[in-house]
């Protein structure tokens, strides 16, 4: 059912959470834009003016990883700024309530972990831009020794301890999806009874799994989106809204 305007739209969304015990949340780019985060993949964003550099072309190219580097710097201010909008701080109204487990996100930008979320609780489908990580042994660095290492050499640093690269800790294009966070996600969608699916065109593997897989296990399934999205058939609600507008009302509760 597509919610035929906002207001009763939030109404039965509220019902649906007030009836609810175990509320598995899924987000994407769109809960974060009103953050003046970019949608990487959406028309004018960051990706269809710069061609996302590919996992193996980052290891293979001292040259592919030190504009991957150029770039990761100079989004920093515009991350750096980032604090978490009205979906974010709905979200984790609802997880300090104990309505929600955990929760899965396709974003990289650690604004759920900044709204309360606890780390452990927060699995990250596509990784994380905050920190950067090796490659070969899995140390965590700071971004900040990576651009003094970076500005000292002229050259992407590589990891101190086992000499592999160091990247973002985020899933690259050609890069393994990390299988932790994945059978993790699998298992919370098989026992969740109310599925979020918020700002996300649910078109990408696996995003697009998981609302069909809680929906065969006997969940609701709600989608908010600005944007028709290919499951919205599935929904048992369809919110064509404003995130920030849709869940406001639930900040704080
Ligand atoms: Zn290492």
């Amino acid at each position: 059912m597509i919610a035929s305007d906002l207001r009763s739209g939030v109404e039965r969304l509220g019902d649906m959470i007030a009836e609810a015990s175990t509320i598995l949340p899924f987000t994407g780019a769109g809960i974060s834009t009103e953050t003046g985060i970019p949608d990487f993949r959406s028309p004018g964003g960051l990706w269809t003016r710069n061609r996302p550099i590919p996992f193996d072309e980052f290891i293979a190219s001292p040259e592919a990883r030190a504009e991957s580097w150029r770039r990761r710097f100079a989004m920093e201010p515009t991350f750096a700024a980032a604090k978490p909008g009205r979906g974010h701080r709905a979200l984790a109204s609802l997880y300090r309530a104990g309505k929600i487990p955990a929760i899965i996100t396709q974003n990289i930008d650690n604004l759920h972990q900044a709204s309360g979320f606890a780390p452990e609780h927060v699995i990250e489908l596509h990784g994380n831009t905050t920190y950067a990580r090796c490659i070969g042994c899995g140390r965590d660095y700071d971004l900040a020794w990576v651009r003094r290492s970076f500005e000292a050499a002229g050259e992407a640093p590589d990891c101190t301890d086992c000499d592999e690269p160091v990247k973002t800790a985020t899933v690259s294009f050609g890069q393994a999806m990390p299988e932790d966070a994945m059978r993790r996600a699998t298992e919370l969608a098989q026992h969740c009874d109310l599925f979020l699916a918020i700002g996300s065109s649910l078109v990408v593997w696996p995003a697009a799994g998981f609302p069909q897989l809680a929906r065969n296990c006997g969940a609701r399934l709600v989608i908010i989106n600005n944007e028709p999205t290919d499951q919205d058939d599935l929904a048992d609600l369809v919110i064509r809204h404003d995130i920030g507008e849709t869940l406001g009302p639930f900040v704080g509760n």
